[in-house]
């Protein structure tokens, strides 16, 4: 790697090290709930030091990083111990909007996206409307200068916390399903709509359904051209895939298994020294290292805001199954401590308790909330599909 991108990365360590606040750190640390004001505070120290959006463009507060450089930011955030950069807001809609949106949109919504005072949610996936995307429902029907949108959004990650939502809604009956769909910025406080919480058996809030009932979007607020969404979408979708290689929380996770396995005894000895126990954590270790080497390589070829092609959906499949196998070793090696499941430890200010190894709270959730990493952002099956149709040809 080139010796300004590895100076880079450990810029990036020592300022977490020193900028990220210490109950932050310890929330992650031990797995509590972390709240939308943890996160905002967060966000705000990266936005003071310029980071927040790094790879936007410069005309937009951004620093124009290539891919790499954001992939070894946000990889050495997480290995960091510092919480999750929700991708919404900054991943996912702020490149949308500078890409395709108008001017004035640019100047109205960019800034309190990178500034973290607006949490946006994502309104793609409806009850029958999920691998099936352009299957959707959600009807926007143009009446002046505004439109009436009507119809119901489901897994929205967050949308207790959004002041704003991006939606796909269909505006007109198309030859094709990926015909007459519209992208449209919704404010969350209009009337109209509602956000009830869905209940996940990790026992914390991120998913809700939203539901929209005559719900009037200025007409200001349409990305791009009515009916033209569906390339928006694909390129929002490619943005998504490519976060999901999460090797830097992967590295996380196996450190703190491998903290668990020294401290956890097993025959007089430390579980990690047992042999079969470390055969699984050297191939766990071998799986990431092969995994950051394709993201690397990938990336290092990749010039503009992320790479296609069916490379991202590899890194898709095994990034979501490597982030599920650390956790069941995870689980493993917590035997008994393992198994108890307190939503008490998931509360924000809960205290876990002393005896137990560092990282054993909360691990019981997360590995539950883990078995959806192969669902969300596009199911494992689909990859698969993808990669067998546009990959091998089949
Ligand atoms: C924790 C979580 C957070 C999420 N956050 C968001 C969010 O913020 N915003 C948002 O819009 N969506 C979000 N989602 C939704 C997510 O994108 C969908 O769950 C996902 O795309 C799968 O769609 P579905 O749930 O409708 O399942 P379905 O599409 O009904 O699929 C059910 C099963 O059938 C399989 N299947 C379906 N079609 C095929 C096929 N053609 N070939 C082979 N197998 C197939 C799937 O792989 C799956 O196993 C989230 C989901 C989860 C679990």
């Amino acid at each position: 790697m080139q010796a300004e991108l590895v100076a880079f990365r450990e810029e990036v360590r020592s300022f977490c090290r020193e900028a990220l606040p210490q109950d932050i750190r310890r929330k992650v640390a031990e797995n509590l709930a972390l709240e939308r004001a943890d996160h905002q505070r967060w966000q705000k120290i990266l936005h003071g030091r310029g980071w927040m959006g790094g790879h936007w463009p410069l005309a937009h507060g951004g620093k124009a990083w290539k891919p790499l450089q954001r992939w070894l930011f946000e990889q050495t955030l997480a290995e960091e111990g510092a919480p999750w950069l929700i991708p919404m807001g900054v991943a996912y809609v702020g490149p949308v909007i500078y890409s395709f949106g108008s001017e004035a949109q640019k100047r109205r919504f960019l800034p309190p996206i990178l500034s973290a005072d607006h949490f946006w949610a994502q309104g793609y996936s409806e009850p029958n409307a999920g691998s099936d995307l352009a299957g959707l429902k959600t009807r926007a029907e143009r009446h002046g200068d505004h439109y009436v949108v009507n119809g119901q959004k489901t897994w929205t990650t967050y949308a207790q916390w959004a002041d704003w939502i991006f939606c796909l809604a269909r505006t007109e009956a198309g030859d094709r399903p990926q015909d007459g769909v519209s992208f449209l910025l919704i404010d969350m406080t209009s009337p109209g709509v509602t956000v009830r919480p869905i209940a996940t058996m990790d026992g914390k809030h991120h998913v809700n359904e939203v539901f929209f009932d005559n719900v009037r979007v200025p007409a200001e607020n349409l990305v791009g051209e009515e009916g033209k969404a569906w390339r928006y979408a694909k390129f929002l979708l490619v943005q998504e895939r490519l976060i999901a290689a999460e090797t830097g929380r992967i590295r996380h996770l196996l450190a703190g298994l491998r903290a668990v396995a020294a401290s956890v005894q097993e025959a007089g000895r430390p579980l990690g020294q047992t042999p079969s126990f470390a055969a699984r954590i050297a191939d766990i270790a071998i799986d990431l290292a092969a995994l950051e080497a394709v993201c690397a390589r990938l990336l290092a070829h990749a010039d503009g805001d992320a790479p296609g092609g069916v490379e991202v959906n590899m890194l898709k499949i095994r990034s979501s199954e490597l982030q599920q196998r650390v956790t069941e070793e995870m689980i493993r090696a917590l035997g008994r401590l393992g198994i108890p499941f307190d939503p008490a430890h998931l509360d924000p200010g809960a205290t876990p308790p002393a005896d137990w190894p560092r990282g054993a709270t909360g691990m019981a959730s997360e590995f539950m909330y883990l078995r959806a990493a192969t669902i969300y952002g596009g199911s494992n099956e689909i990859q698969r599909g993808i990669i067998a149709k546009q990959g091998l040809g089949l």
